[in-house]
């Protein structure tokens, strides 16, 4: 836990050191992964080009917001990690550029079958299922029973015990949203959620957060991907980490150019290194859990194996297109988060 602390010290340091009195960064990202990663990615691709990069950490639904709000002027060249189905919905919006990866013939199925749903715009660079975790020594103080399932979580015991994501801001809530939707059809995933939320303490901004909270015992239950929770343990807080017992859905996270990007040709080498072995270690470097993308990479030895998971088949060109996202969003304000 205190590797993890000292670590993020070092990151904050570093993400805030861009761009403060310095020369122009060569390049500048938005960071849709976790802090940890975030830093170690920068460090390993300046120590690699030899140049300045500028690297910030935002939740995915935000990132999209601001690479729309610059479309005329953009600032950002490139996204690197955040749950794909976002990265779709900003390429069926032009606000992509596309890319052929240098390393794109050395990944996985479902990593080339998301490059070419993209139209060439975004590439895969790891996937992960999504799921929740409960704090078992809160869960055993207050005598609660373990929740397995989906459906378990509506329990009146968990009442105000329970945090996820703000599906508008982070990609992790709108996998959330999509996978409910997916798994009961959308007027049952609703009715889902308007039970759920009598549980929900609050929707936290980022997606990491549920589970970081239940991590400390500041919750009972964080709905977030796995492999955040596997991190979260390794650090050695006291979760147990749930498979939901109806199915769950999955996040391809992606890389992305911005169009009009001004450093195109260092944000084309930065994606060559993000789909990397060399980049995809960075994640178990950092702490990581997810499955990387390149059939060449090492798999961190503690990722969910996600070929045992029930998992939906996971329509990324339904869920990744600007009207469904916006509409599920619209209606999961009106009807859920309002209520709150
Ligand atoms: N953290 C991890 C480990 C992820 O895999 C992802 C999604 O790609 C995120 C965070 C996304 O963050 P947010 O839900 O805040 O958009």
């Amino acid at each position: 836990m205190r590797g993890i602390t000292a670590f993020s010290a070092v990151a904050a340091l570093w993400l805030a050191s861009t761009g403060t009195g310095m020369a122009a960064p060569s390049l500048t990202v938005l960071c849709g992964v976790d802090e940890m990663w975030c830093a170690a990615m920068k460090t390993a691709y300046e120590a690699k080009s030899g140049h300045e990069i500028s690297v910030t950490r935002k939740s995915t639904g935000d990132i999209l917001n601001q690479i729309r709000a610059e479309k005329a002027a953009p600032t950002v060249d490139v996204w690197w990690g955040g749950t794909g189905d976002t990265h779709l919905q900003a390429g069926s919006e032009n606000l992509l550029e596309p890319y052929q990866p240098a390393h794109e013939r050395d990944m996985l199925p479902w990593a080339q079958n998301f490059f070419a749903m993209s139209g060439g715009r975004s590439a895969g660079i790891y996937a992960g299922a999504l799921g929740f975790a409960y704090n078992a020594d809160l869960l055993r103080q207050l005598k609660l029973p373990a929740p397995t399932c989906w459906k378990d979580l509506t329990d009146t015991a968990y009442r105000g015990r329970i945090q996820s994501g703000n599906p508008n801001s982070s990609g992790t809530a709108f996998t959330t949203l999509a996978t409910l939707v997916q798994l009961f059809g959308e007027d049952e995933a609703f009715r889902y959620l308007a039970a759920l939320n009598r549980n929900i303490e609050r929707y936290t901004p980022s997606g990491s957060a549920p589970i970081k909270a239940a991590a400390r015992g500041e919750t009972l239950i964080g709905i977030s991907f796995m492999h955040d929770a596997v991190t979260q343990k390794q650090a050695g807080f006291p979760l147990v980490i749930v498979a939901p017992c109806e199915g769950t859905g999955y996040e391809i996270g992606a890389v992305s150019i911005v169009k009009g990007a001004k450093n195109i040709e260092e944000a084309k080498r930065f994606v060559d290194f993000a789909l990397s072995p060399e980049g995809q270690g960075t994640g178990a470097a950092s702490g990581q859990n997810q499955v990387p993308s390149n059939a060449k990479s090492s798999l961190p030895l503690a990722a969910p194996d996600i070929s045992m998971i029930k998992m939906v088949d996971y329509d990324f060109d339904t869920f990744g297109s600007p009207e469904e996202r916006s509409r599920l969003l619209r209606r999961f304000d009106a009807e859920i988060a309002a209520t709150n």
